[in-house]
């Protein structure tokens, strides 16, 4: 049984920055039967980090790591020229660099790190990057659906989406409106709150989405699962989402696992 963890941030600061640290997060996540993970941007920084990682470490343990160049929301105040520069010529050398998407982006209404007005601008430039590149891209909304939903109807009326966008990481939408992402050709990524008693949305959000929309993430450092809840999260936890998430929908967890890696391989154009 192989897992794919399509969201860790395993350069994290929280990780700290000596070498074995990762190789100590790769081989627990190779005991636990992790063999993918994406490793995602969400600044000009982190997303260096995350490039110099997955060039650096994919192997190691017996894992792929591939990666993601974006700026999230929270950071959307730094998006300049050079950022700009910097993920075009990042998306330009894709295959060699293990890009497979742009991201994070979106909305984030929660904490107003950034603007409104220039999260709005940074988000619609980055989706018009990644139809422009035919690349998938990693959303990320909160308390946000609205205006987000709006852009990205704006964009799908106008042609300016791929038939398979990308994803709705860590969602936590309505079921409404994560029905109507799908429509859209969306994933939906499911992760540790999936397994929080006191989250009622995200089993629904689950329950109606298909079986071949469901994509398992951790978000690592953050969101750590139950029973683990309240440590330094890592890859080696996405089993626990996994089995949450074949409890729910009724299958097992070989059949989970199976079904998410090919999900998730088949969103971010892997064999
Ligand atoms: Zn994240």
């Amino acid at each position: 049984m192989s897992f794919f963890d399509t969201h860790a941030h395993i350069y994290d600061r929280k990780y700290e920055t000596a070498e074995t640290r990762v190789e100590d997060i790769l081989s627990r996540s190779a005991a636990s039967g992790v063999t993918r993970i994406l490793i995602p941007g969400d600044s000009k920084e982190s997303s260096m980090a995350a490039v110099e990682l997955a060039g650096a470490f994919n192997g190691k343990c017996g894992m792929e790591l591939f990666c993601s160049v974006g700026v999230h929301p929270h950071e959307a105040k730094t998006y300049s020229d050079d950022v700009e520069k910097y993920l075009r010529d990042s998306i330009d050398r894709r295959e060699e660099l293990r890009i497979r998407a742009i991201g994070e982006i979106g909305l984030d209404y929660y904490y107003d790190l950034s603007e409104r007005n220039v999260q709005r601008e940074v988000f619609e430039k980055q989706l018009l990057m990644a139809y422009e590149f035919d690349i998938p891209f990693i959303l990320h909304e909160r308390d946000a659906t609205g205006d987000c939903l709006e852009i990205l109807r704006s964009f799908y009326k106008g042609g300016k989406l791929r038939k398979e966008p990308g994803v709705c990481h860590c969602c936590s939408c309505s079921p409404e409106a994560s029905q109507e992402l799908i429509k859209m050709g969306f994933y939906i990524g499911f992760d540790g709150p999936l397994t929080f008693k006191n989250n009622k949305k995200t089993p629904e959000v689950l329950k109606i989405t298909p079986l071949d929309r469901m994509v398992i993430e951790t978000d690592s450092p953050y969101l750590t699962p139950e029973p683990n809840r309240g440590s330094i999260n890592e890859p080696c936890h996405v089993a626990f989402i996994c089995a949450k998430l074949a409890e729910i929908k009724g299958i097992t967890l070989e059949e989970a696992a199976r079904i998410t890696y090919d999900n998730g391989s088949r969103l971010y154009g892997l064999s």
